[in-house]
């Protein structure tokens, strides 16, 4: 059985402008100890995705259908007391700004310990002991946990924020864009710790990104999603060496190569108004490749080799 299974998962925002669609009948499975890279351009409905799995949506934001399968339990039907039970402890989430979701007025020690206290009824030294040896695990000296988080760096902050996530020992990790702050070196830093921490742990990791070359490092296999839909699904090695939708071709077109003079690609167009998406295929007012079914029917996910799944026309015969 895999660790978390989405089925036909839809969310809306209620918006003064309309309804926004931000996740529209996606499904996927994560399996243990995987590591998964959620891509897309900002306003694909990757993070909306991340927080529907937390359950941890803004107040406007309504999950119209579908199923979070953790571990054999539907997430989405949980109440709040039993959620709780297991952010934290079972599934947690790195956020990409620490400031936002580290209290300022706590010490960054004490982050840690409260959740080990609530989660394992731990008495006070105890806590901070483990705190103290988690920080260490990222590379923050144990005297810092008694430090503010402004009292820190960013990478510092995100550290910390990744030492929280993972003093319980979660089976998922949700990391959305945990490293698109940071200079290049903190960004390897951070990497090679969630690489650790699957290794270590044989926690699944999310990675949600914008930037695919994040993902190639790291990700056993990569989702590419475009205006609330997955577009390709494959293996890592499927989506850099075999890319079949468009726009995933487009992503590794517009990374910057080493070296190269050429001026960087930028796909045309800009990402749909999610009031009033694109009908048919979403990608299709930006697509080289548009004919007319493409804008009046959306492409199902089909497979075209052993797991790689991709939605587009140009793959299904009709
Ligand atoms: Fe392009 Fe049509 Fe494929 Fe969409 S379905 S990506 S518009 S060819």
């Amino acid at each position: 059985m895999s660790l978390l299974r989405v089925n036909n998962l839809r969310v809306v925002f209620e918006t003064p402008y309309g309804q926004v669609k931000a996740v529209d009948g996606v499904s996927f499975e994560i399996e243990r100890g995987e590591v998964v890279g959620l891509v897309g351009e900002s306003g694909s409905g990757k993070s909306t995705l991340g927080l529907s799995i937390m359950k941890l949506l803004p107040p406007n934001a309504r999950i119209l259908s579908g199923q979070v399968i953790y571990n054999g339990v539907d997430l989405l039907r949980l109440k709040e007391d039993e959620l709780r039970k297991i952010r934290g402890k079972e599934i947690s989430m790195i956020f990409q700004d620490p400031m936002t979701t580290l209290n300022p007025t706590m010490r960054v020690g004490e982050h840690i310990a409260e959740a080990l206290m609530y989660h394992y009824n731990m008495d006070k030294e105890e806590a901070w002991r483990i705190a103290k040896e988690v920080l260490e695990s990222v590379g923050i000296p144990a005297e810092r946990a008694m430090d503010y988080p402004h009292q820190m760096s960013g990478g510092m902050r995100q550290r910390v924020m990744i030492a929280t996530a993972i003093a319980l020992k979660p089976k998922l990790i949700i990391a959305d864009e945990p490293t698109s702050a940071l200079d290049v070196i903190v960004q390897d830093h951070i990497l090679e710790l969630l690489k650790d921490l699957r290794d270590r742990n044989k926690a699944s990791i999310i990675l949600i990104t914008h930037d695919l070359s994040v993902t190639a490092d790291i990700a056993d296999r990569v989702l590419i999603m475009y205006a609330g839909r997955i577009l390709e699904v494959g293996t890592v090695e499927h989506i850099y060496y075999h890319p079949h939708h468009p726009y995933t071709q487009g992503l590794l077109k517009s990374i910057p190569k080493l070296g190269s003079k050429s001026e960087l690609y930028i796909i045309p167009g800009s990402p749909p108004d999610m009031t009033n998406p694109p009908s048919g295929c979403r990608f299709h007012p930006r697509c080289p490749y548009a004919r007319g079914i493409c804008m009046k029917e959306a492409p199902p996910l089909v497979k075209v080799e052993k797991g790689h799944l991709v939605a587009c026309w140009l793959y299904i015969e009709r």
